[in-house]
């Protein structure tokens, strides 16, 4: 199999290293960025914001999704901004996706892939050659902890490749008034502490996606998401009365 980095690329190649574009003699070189944070602090919105404004400069990006809650391949946020992109399967090479664009005569400047916390460690190393290589600027936005407060597989490998870690700066509130910062999923009044790791829901009651969970059909019928604070997410707290209560809720 070739790879991007490959020596004596072949020149029909359209993701042959490009030349340099500074001038300088140095190579020219993208930067990989993760901006993370809770469910709810505007990830979304924060992406198609950022490919509204490379798209005004006259820069050409593909945006790119992995789950996303709408259950069509957009980016959707809560504010009520959509846009088409296109979705990321588990075994997608992302490399073929942008060479399939050069090769059709549409060479890319950016990426933006929303839900970057599903990818899978070697598609996240896939972004980091594309960056490196055919000097592409790579947005991710996601969750950085699953339910049980630990990091979802792609948000590691982002940790540990991406150029520039960012957190989302609309800070989402546990019910207490302290930064929301987890993730909790609740059923029936609890926070569940077991289960799969990817359960796509909303922070409103919601539809498991996943069947084989034993506890599918309950779920099915309770199963959401609560942002909560450290504290109230050790303690399993989410707080007085309403089941709603400390939701930031916009749709
Ligand atoms: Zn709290």
């Amino acid at each position: 199999m070739t790879t991007l980095g490959d020596t004596d690329p072949d020149p029909t190649d359209a993701l042959s290293p490009l030349p340099s574009r500074n001038g300088s003699g140095t190579p020219a070189r993208g930067r990989l960025r993760f901006c993370y944070g809770p469910m709810d602090c505007g990830k979304s919105t924060l992406a198609l914001q950022i490919n509204h404004n490379h798209a005004r400069q006259g820069r050409r990006g593909m945006l790119l999704v992995r789950h996303d809650r709408s259950g069509e391949p957009r980016i959707s946020s809560r504010i009520g901004i959509t846009r088409e992109a296109t979705e990321v399967g588990a075994d997608t090479d992302l490399r073929q996706l942008v060479r399939r664009e050069w090769v059709a005569g549409r060479p890319l400047d950016y990426l933006i892939v929303d839900e970057a916390q599903f990818l899978s460690a070697a598609q996240v190393e896939q972004l980091a050659e594309l960056a490196d290589e055919v000097s592409l600027d790579v947005y991710c936005f996601g969750i950085a902890t699953d339910f049980r407060s630990r990091l979802f597989p792609g948000a590691q490998r982002l940790f540990e490749l991406a150029d520039d870690l960012q957190p989302v700066q609309v800070e989402v509130l546990c019910w207490c008034g302290a930064p929301g910062r987890f993730n909790a999923r609740v059923a029936d009044g609890e926070v569940l502490r077991e289960g799969d790791t990817v359960v796509v829901a909303d922070t409103a009651p919601g539809v498991v996606e996943n069947p084989s969970s034993p506890h599918w059909e309950m779920e099915l019928a309770t199963l959401r998401y609560q942002v909560l604070c450290r504290r109230h997410f050790r303690l399993g707290d989410l707080g007085p009365a309403s089941p709603q209560h400390g939701q930031l809720r916009l749709t």
